[in-house]
This record gives structure tokens, sequence and C-alpha cells, in this order.
């Protein structure tokens, strides 16, 4: 189909009437389809199913002899700290580990935060007048989430396609009552995009007015590659600490999407201030985390060349589907202006831009006919995007059949979305 925006009246209204017949066959096929859920499908839990079986019958201690069924160990063990030395990009000793999810540390350590104030703070964050965090977006609804939970005012930012617009980033960070910043500086959830060295750097460098700003640097798909490059970002915490804010950056992964989603290891790395404050608020919290899961962890995935190979395992998987999803994208909308996509080289999502004011629509398109997606605005802070045009599709769950007609259906009712604005 030729350019939506060059169709005379009488060519939109022969389209709208064959897309349209097209889209109510889809329907008619009842299918019950579901692309909103950026998890591991089963296959992919199935690499780990090794794991299942460790530590073993008695393999319960620890390098430094210590019986990891009990009580204890508040840092993490040291050996499963030092596999996750490159992943965190910090030193054995730098490196916490708490239980399974890494979302649970990040309201942990804002709620810190909030209450007790981070090395630096002249006063806890929740008593200065209103503390606000910068937020990228689009951007992972979780995180804005836990900001709205505690009132925390979100400031968006639109990414560039190099991480966040640094010019806008910089001039927020100016206002005092501006505390942190969300990034997921790889493979971002859900526009994939790795943000630049330059842009690193800048974080890094840049002037805050709050003296105990932070970045809350979540690294969850540091490892998550779709292309055999396996793209690097700048160290975040050399960099900070180079530039004289060596506090700056509060570091996160987990092995969710490594390992087990539901049964893997949440990872923190900090400054020795910040991982000091860290342990002291966590020791309130816990008597200790589950070392019988760190144990299996480091038996299985042994180091991180064994890391890498594991994800290979996971790229083989998900390409198909990323695939799959680009190709039924370009074969219907492809020339026709109706979106824009990502073509991300690593991560869980695919993003979509349909045309302003078409996303709610889609939507409620697809959910007609059988198919759920993210509700339109969810990447947005209190899920409103102001253009209405921005879709989040995660194809790692459904099986490839299902993601190929999915994607097949989505793209059609893209298409019909963005003939009937015109047509309004
Ligand atoms: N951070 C980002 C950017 C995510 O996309 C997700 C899950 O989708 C998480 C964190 C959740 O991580 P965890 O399973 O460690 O809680």
């Amino acid at each position: 189909m030729p350019a939506i925006a060059d169709l005379s009246v009488e060519e939109l209204d022969q389209q709208l009437e064959s897309i349209r017949q097209e889209y109510e066959a889809f329907r008619a096929r009842g299918l019950k389809l579901d692309m909103t859920r950026g998890k591991p499908a089963a296959d992919q839990l199935d690499l780990a199913a090794g794991m299942l079986a460790l530590p073993g019958n008695r393999d319960h201690f620890t390098e430094a002899g210590e019986d990891a069924r009990n009580y204890g160990g508040l840092q993490g063990l040291p050996e499963a700290r030092a596999l996750f030395q490159t992943l965190m990009g910090a030193p054995a000793d730098r490196i916490v580990i708490g239980d399974n999810s890494s979302l649970a540390l990040m309201h942990d350590t804002l709620v810190w935060a909030l209450l007790k104030g981070v090395p630096g703070s002249v006063r806890p964050w929740s008593r200065e007048a209103s503390p606000a965090f910068i937020c990228p977006v689009p951007g992972y609804d979780r995180h804005f989430a836990i900001c709205e939970e505690f009132g925390i005012r979100m400031l968006p930012v639109p990414l560039t396609g190099e991480g966040p617009d640094m010019d806008q980033v910089e001039a927020l960070a100016r206002d005092p009552a501006v505390k942190g910043m969300w990034c997921v500086p790889k493979y971002s959830n859900p526009s994939g995009e790795v943000y630049s060295d330059a842009t690193v750097e800048r974080l890094a460098r840049m002037q805050t007015a709050a003296p105990d700003f932070r970045l809350f640097w979540d690294n969850a798909y540091a490892v998550h590659h779709l292309t055999e490059e396996r793209r690097a970002i700048p160290n975040i915490l050399d960099l900070c600490a180079a530039a004289g804010h060596p506090d700056r950056a509060f570091v996160f992964a987990s092995t969710s999407k490594i390992t087990l989603a539901g049964a893997g290891l949440a990872l923190f790395a900090g400054s020795d201030a910040n991982v000091r404050w860290y342990l002291a608020r966590a020791g309130k919290r816990t008597i200790g985390p589950d070392k019988l899961s760190q144990i299996r962890h480091v038996r299985f995935l042994r180091d991180d060349a064994g890391l890498q190979r594991h994800m290979d395992g996971h790229r083989r998987l998900l390409v198909p589907k990323f695939d799959a999803v680009a190709d039924a994208l370009e074969a219907r909308l492809g020339g026709t202006g109706a979106a824009r996509w990502t073509k991300p080289e690593g991560g869980y999502f695919i993003t979509v831009d349909g045309m302003d004011g078409t996303a709610r629509r889609v939507v409620e398109l697809a959910k007609a006919a059988g198919m759920a997606l993210t509700p339109a605005g969810a990447t947005s802070p209190h899920g409103q995007d102001p253009h209405d045009r921005t879709l989040r599709l995660a194809p790692t769950f459904p099986s490839l059949d299902e993601v190929k007609t999915a994607s097949e259906g989505i793209a059609l009712c893209i298409l019909l979305a963005g003939l009937e604005k015109r047509r309004a």
C-alpha cells in the first residue's frame, strides 16, 4: 500500500473498506493471543533446567566452609559476587546479592532514601518539599509505578536513540528537588536503545544541584544480546568516580532473564559508601539471603564465559521471534507511514510508534480481535502518552507461531487505526 498521506479521499475509502474486511476476517478466527508479557518462555527456562538439581545432595558448603543452609551472609557469598563482577562492572566487595528480584532492591533503596537519605543527603528525601525523578520515555512502567506509589514527581525526558536527551537532563538536574533518574542503559525497556559513550559520560560528569542525586542504573539487559555483537557501554561507576561523583550511581541487575525468572539472583553495586549504606539498611530487613540459590548459580554458570555461553542459548531462541515481528510489520506497514518501529539488538521488547492519536485505538481493535497488548500509555509516567502513539510489543513468551499470527494481526490493527485517523 502507498503512503497513507498520499491517498486521495476515494483511495482512502477503498483502502479502509478492504483493510476493515481483512480485520473482520482476522477477528472471526476467535484467536486468543498475548503480547504483553516480558517474560521468558518455557524453552528459555529449560536452558537452566540443570539448576533444579543443584546444589545437590550435601553440596551446601561455601568456599569458606560455611553452611549455606543457615542464616547469615548478608552481602552474598564472595564466590557468587565474584561471578558477577563483569556483569556489574564492580569488584566483588562492592557487590551485594539480595534474593531474586532487582525490582525489589530498587523499591527498597528508594524507600530507604525517602526515610533515611543516602550518603551525601542533608535530610531524608521525604523531607524535601517535592522530590522528583528524571524519567526517560518510553520507559519501564514498574519504575514509574514506584515513583507514583511514593509521590515522587516524574519529569519525562525523550530518548533520542543514544539514550536520554542530555541537554534536557542537565537542565533538569540543576533543580535541587531533582534527586534521581531512572536509567536502563543497555537494550532499554522498551525501546531497546543503548546509551552512547557520550551520554554515559555526560551522566557521570553533569552538575546536579542535589548533592545526593542518584542514577538508578538498572542494567537489567546487560547480557541480553540479540545479535552476535555483544554491545558494551562504559562503566558508570568508574566514570562517576573519575568525575568526582563516586556515590552517584546505584547499579542494579538480576539473573531473572538469565537463569530462572522467579528464582534468580538480584544484584546491587555501588561505591564503598553506598554499599555500606545499603548493607546497614538491609541488615534491619533480613538476617541473610538465600545462599543455596547463590551456590546453585555458581555451580551452573561457573564464570562470566559460562554466563555468556548461556545467553547465546537465549539468543538462538529469541531471534526468530523478534524477526517474525519485524517481518510482519514490514510486510504490512512498510512504506505506509502508519508506524515506525525499533529493531532492537538486545533486550525483551519492540517499540512501535503508530500515527499520533492511534495507540489506544490499536489496543482496542487488538483486544476485540483476541490479542492482548500492553495498555497504551504504559511506557509513560502516570500511563499518559501525550501523543497517544507508543505501543510496546513483548514477543518472548508466546510460541513462534503465536508471535507470527499476533504480529500480523497487530500490524493490521495499526494500519486500520491509521486509515481511520486520516479519514477522521
Ligand atoms: N528492570 C527492567 C528494566 C525490567 O524490564 C524488568 C523486568 O521486565 C525488571 C527490572 C525486573 O527485574 P527483576 O526480575 O530482577 O525484579
